[in-house]
């Protein structure tokens, strides 16, 4: 069975094709700039050369079909016809309250996905044109929806709700969702997975740091805490997004700095984090260069992007009672020697036992970089959030069989 993962996005659109016989990907590639009359297409078929192409492409369901030609051509594909593909399966950021796990597409559930759009502005409009382009090019596909927000539906009242008026909640559903959910999952069960134990028994801290980053706290295989909010914006530090500040911040440099409301979303979301402190970069590579190079700014940038990501471990300990593994994932999670180390060092009140060199060796891989008998373990595992999507869509596809 072949499945195809599609993260859609309002002018750009990622695939993977997987074969689930073998757990191996066929094809994977881009489209980007859609709606221009100079989109590129970029394909990469395993075992054969990439392919790069530029053409007008205005809308997503030309893009679909400049894919499906790509993965169906004599020499660039892999297929020898799109009926090979049996089920479709899409990142969708948000699921609001409505969406627990990955479901069918029918029209009940596109009605549901559009109802969110008020949450999700700028994700849930594109998936939607992403499955709308699907099913015109292939109507009688299955396809499936994977939500970012699903893994933490399982958090408790205390930890989703806010203490404000509970008419927000009530009229307009303004609570904790959370993001990053597929890859907090998939991390959680290779986490378990790696250190041969039951995930029901485990209290994992995963980390998913990348351009946007999130903490969840999992109890026992579920959610019971993360560090993003009703919006991607709060918790952590991040490349280019603030994470958590005073909200009172908001009017004050409104009135003050004479800003509208979307200016001070885009200061907080586009222009605040790494990248505001450091005056150099939203990229941790490029901050860490700079602190090697001496630079006080990105010193003290890459300071407050460790600092608290270390309090909400702490918090997150003490959310669940004990600790038994952390978790690092995604661009930094998994690169970064500097961001593990300067954590993890400063972690052994937890009992962290931090291991220099299994830190600096195995990139790529999963593994551990807390030395033998730590009580608490250290892991990095490389994310891999289309294979989970992939997975979802298979198990789906599989019941309408
Ligand atoms: P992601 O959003 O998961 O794709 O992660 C992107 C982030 O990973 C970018 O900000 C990169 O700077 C960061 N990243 C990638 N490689 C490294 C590295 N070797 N060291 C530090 N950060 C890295």
């Amino acid at each position: 069975m072949n499945i195809l993962v599609i993260n859609a996005g309002s002018s750009s659109l990622k695939y993977q094709l997987f074969n689930m016989k073998d757990e191996s990907v066929l094809a994977k590639g881009k489209v980007e700039r859609i709606g221009m009359e100079t989109a590129i297409l970029t394909h990469e078929p395993s075992g054969k050369s990439e392919v790069h192409e530029v053409s007008e492409i205005l809308e997503h369901t030309t893009a679909i079909r400049k894919v499906l030609d790509k993965l169906v051509h004599p020499q660039q594909g892999v297929l020898t016809s799109t009926a090979e593909i049996d089920a479709v399966g899409h990142r969708v950021v948000h699921g609001g309250e409505s969406f627990k796990s990955s479901v069918l597409v029918n029209e009940d559930v596109k009605r549901e996905i559009k109802r969110l759009f008020d949450l999700a502005p700028l994700h849930n409009p594109a998936h939607m044109l992403g499955i709308a382009a699907v099913e015109a090019n292939m109507p009688d596909v299955p396809q499936a929806v994977v939500f970012d927000t699903a893994f933490h539906q399982s958090m408790p009242a205390p930890a989703y709700l806010y203490p404000v008026p509970m008419a927000l909640y009530r009229k307009h559903k303004v609570r904790r969702y959370g993001f990053h959910g597929t890859s907090h999952k998939y991390v959680s069960e290779r986490a378990a997975a790696f250190l041969g134990r039951p995930l029901e028994q485990l209290k994992l801290v995963t980390c998913h740091i990348g351009n946007g980053a999130s903490c969840a706290a999992v109890l026992g295989g579920k959610s019971v805490d993360t560090s993003m909010g009703m919006t991607p914006l709060e918790g952590l530090m991040m490349g280019t997004r603030s994470g958590d500040l005073d909200p009172a911040i908001v009017p004050f440099a409104m009135g003050k700095e004479d800003l509208t409301l979307g200016e001070i979303s885009s200061m907080l979301n586009k222009h605040s984090g790494l990248q505001a402190i450091s005056g150099i970069s939203s990229d941790m590579r490029e901050i860490v260069e700079a602190v090697e190079a001496g630079d006080k700014n990105a010193k003290l940038a890459f300071d407050m992007y460790e600092y608290r990501l270390r309090k909400y471990i702490g918090a997150y300990a003490a959310a669940m009672n004990g600790i038994d593994a952390i978790v690092f994932t995604a661009g930094v999670g998994e690169n970064s020697e500097l961001l593990r180390k300067t954590v993890c060092e400063q972690l052994t009140f937890l009992g962290v036992e931090f291991d220099e060199e299994a830190n600096r060796a195995g990139r790529g891989q999963d593994r551990r970089i807390s030395k033998p008998g730590s009580k608490v373990e250290v892991l990095v595992i490389p994310t891999n959030e289309e294979w989970m999507i992939a997975r979802d869509t298979y198990a789906l596809a599989q019941k309408t069989n």
